[in-house]
């Protein structure tokens, strides 16, 4: 069985006095005991004080990108070890919006996710049609090229997740329905039988994200093949992303 997890990926969003406040908001309203796994993605300046603001309670970090390069010339960037030395345990890593306004493409997100994993660390890998894609019923051939230009068998499965995010839903207020995600999550899952095996993929979570809200979460969540979300602009009201966690748990 595998332990659902809801990850808010706050974008550019929260000055510090606001994260705290969101961050004690998610805490108040959050059952610790519940079988859920939390994680926030603040901006990389917040790490470290979220990382005191989240102590006591079962709230994870993570990071929203990282450089693929352990150092060097690589002015405004920042390493897997400086993102470990900050306490997060998970980085997203190709996200659509690092493909599509800052243009990364395949190479550079497969270095990305080995040099997270290489740094002990969990990569979210998001991946997603765009709406002209999904049109032209391209939609699992996009989601085949960007497993298969990035997942290798030599990844270690219990420091990957991947997370499907069809471009088209991402903050746009348009979620792809039950049906249309669980379809593609359970390609997905098959395609994990051919980077992995069945044991291991049978474990790794696949992630939705776009446009998931407190009114949508259970339906979403109750799919088989849906083990969380990665929730963008519902994660920065405390009380609809603590709502969606507690989603999870109804549609268990
Ligand atoms: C995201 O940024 O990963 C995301 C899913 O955003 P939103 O929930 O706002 O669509």
């Amino acid at each position: 069985m595998r332990k659902p997890l809801i990850a808010g990926n706050w974008k550019m969003h929260n000055t510090l006095v606001e994260a705290r406040a969101l961050v004690a908001g998610v805490v108040e309203r959050l059952d610790e005991s519940a079988d859920v796994d939390v994680l926030m993605c603040p901006p990389v300046q917040l790490l470290f004080p979220m990382a005191k603001a989240v102590v006591g309670s079962k709230i994870m970090l993570g990071a929203q990108n990282v450089h693929e390069e352990q150092s060097g010339a690589f002015t405004g960037e920042v390493s897997v070890a400086m993102l470990k030395d900050t306490g997060c345990s998970h980085i997203l890593v190709g996200h659509s919006e690092r493909r599509h306004i800052f243009g990364e493409m395949g190479d550079r997100i497969a270095k990305k996710v080995r040099a997270v994993v290489q740094g002990g660390l969990t990569a979210i890998y998001c991946i997603g049609e765009t709406l002209e894609d999904r049109e032209a019923g391209r939609t699992m051939a996009v989601i085949d090229q960007q497993i298969d230009e990035v997942l290798t068998g030599d990844i270690p499965a219990d420091q990957l997740i991947v997370a499907y995010e069809p471009v088209w839903a991402i903050g746009t207020g348009k979620t792809a329905s039950p049906e249309q995600a669980q379809e593609v999550h359970a390609h997905i899952r098959s395609r994990l039988v051919d980077v992995y095996d069945a044991g291991k993929a049978e474990k790794l979570r696949i992630l939705y994200g776009g446009s998931v809200k407190p009114g949508n979460a259970a339906s979403i969540l109750a799919q088989p093949d849906i083990d969380g979300a990665l929730v963008g602009g519902a994660c920065l009201v405390a009380e609809d992303f603590a709502a969606i966690i507690s989603a999870v748990l109804t549609a268990a």
